[in-house]
């Protein structure tokens, strides 16, 4: 690819976050040799606002406080 990209420096877990959903989504054409995305044509949305706790057992963030399954 010899188009230019400006780049977006962003928190490791919102680059994971979006990097395990591009993935899933079968888009790994996206991901240059560098390692970062290009998303060119891909808006980012801010999810709404979860209605209820949410669980955050499997947050690639570390173990942290889980809403659910808090003991
Ligand atoms: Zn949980």
């Amino acid at each position: 690819m010899s188009r230019t990209v400006a780049t977006l420096e962003i928190s490791s877990n919102a680059f994971n976050e979006i990097a395990d959903k591009l993935r899933a989504a079968g888009y790994n054409h996206l991901f240059m040799v560098d390692g970062s995305i290009d998303m060119y044509g891909i808006g980012l949305a801010c999810a709404p606002k979860p209605t209820g706790p949410v669980c955050s057992c499997n947050s690639r963030s570390g173990p942290d406080y889980c809403e659910v399954h808090a003991a």
